[in-house]
């Protein structure tokens, strides 16, 4: 039973157009011809559930996240089989992350089942955007939610609107990075939106980004607000490190991103002979342990990357520091090859994480 409404687009991409675009995608440039959407009214609930052409929405200059940013979204992938079938990786995760972030942010929840469905019908609709595995590419899905209401105060909005786009990929972040440990920017504080998948996050990161660029570095791994000691994660993926020991350490939950990625690697770490540890982890701790040889890997991890080796550090207090012989480490680069292997059905999926679209 279809739960969306299908209203087919009059003006869908030639075969030959999307097929060049498929076998050499650019993450969140091409959108499949169709997006799901849903419109919440305060009073009605959610309706209007629907599948339409991806086009512009009409939004009031008053609407709400024009001005207060009531926005959330989530991030997930559609990964085409060797026998043409198409999979999701744990989407029940999203669909129950994108009900808390909406709580904190206070905007209408969207069910989790509504969610689960707008994937499964849309990518059933839109497979043939689902690339060939070769090159780590995969159909790239971005549920989202705005406040649309047309009112200048400052309170939750009425009414919103859920949206789901598609958009081809191939391999997000492939090289190895270093990382800007900022002394000038903090990307969560206690209480604040850090577990949240929210828009405003993001903004507030872009500076810190840049900083990190002008010094040399992919990513920023960002410090706790509050003692400015504490290792949280790199503002669009978690942070991890390997120890000595055979250990995999990583950031308590608390005022970082819950990722995906991280609670799945979490889990296979027995696989590899590596014992998962969350807790606490000073900045102090990891230049030691860099320096001591006690750290030997450092990777950061999300849906878009899978796993992207942290291969140095960079402070202006403390300077260049390079992990182990500043290659990526064998460990990271198998971790990475499992996980990827499950995602697209080439290693068994003990933990029953894949679901079938199609
Ligand atoms: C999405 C995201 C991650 C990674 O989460 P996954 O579920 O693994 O994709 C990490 N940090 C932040 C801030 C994020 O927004």
């Amino acid at each position: 039973m279809s739960t969306f409404d299908l209203r087919l687009t009059d003006h869908p991409t030639s075969d030959a157009d999307r097929d060049a675009v498929v076998a050499d995608p650019v993450f969140g440039k091409f959108f499949t011809d169709h997006m799901a959407v849903a419109d919440y009214t305060e009073g009605r609930g959610w309706h209007d559930h629907r599948i339409v052409a991806t086009e512009d929405f009409r939004l009031h200059p008053a609407a709400a996240v024009l001005h207060y940013g009531q926005e959330i979204f989530e991030g997930l992938k559609a990964y085409r089989h060797a026998d043409d079938s198409v999979w999701l990786f744990r989407p029940e995760r999203n669909a129950a992350r994108f009900v808390s972030s909406a709580q904190r942010l206070e905007m209408a929840p969207f069910p989790e089942e509504a969610f689960l469905a707008s994937l499964q019908e849309l990518v059933t609709l839109e497979q043939a955007w689902v690339p060939q595995p070769d090159g780590e590419k995969s159909l790239y899905l971005r549920p989202f939610q705005i406040a649309n209401e047309p009112y200048l105060g400052v309170r939750e909005a009425k009414n919103y609107i859920y949206g789901l786009l598609a958009t081809p990929v191939g391999a997000y972040y492939p090289a190895p990075v270093k990382l800007w440990v900022t002394p000038n920017y903090t990307r969560a504080a206690p209480g604040g939106t850090g577990a949240a998948k929210c828009g405003g996050n993001y903004a507030a990161s872009l500076a810190a980004a840049n900083e990190a660029a002008a010094h040399g570095c992919g990513q920023v791994l960002y410090l706790d607000g509050a003692e400015h000691r504490w290792l949280e994660e790199c503002g669009t993926m978690n942070f991890m490190m390997l120890t000595a020991d055979g250990e995999m350490v990583t950031p308590a939950l608390g005022s970082i991103l819950p990722g995906v990625t991280r609670d799945s690697l979490l889990r296979l770490a027995a696989e590899h002979g590596l014992t998962p540890v969350e807790r606490q982890i000073s900045i102090d701790e990891l230049r030691e342990g860099v320096t001591s040889g006690q750290i030997t890997e450092t990777f950061a991890c999300g849906t878009a990357a899978v796993i992207t080796p942290i291969v140095g550090f960079n402070s202006p207090e403390h300077g260049e520091q390079v992990v182990g012989d500043g290659e990526p480490g064998a460990r990271t680069k198998e971790l990475r090859a499992h996980l990827l292997d499950i995602q697209y059905g080439r290693a068994e999926d003990r933990h029953g994480w894949m679901r079938k679209v199609c």
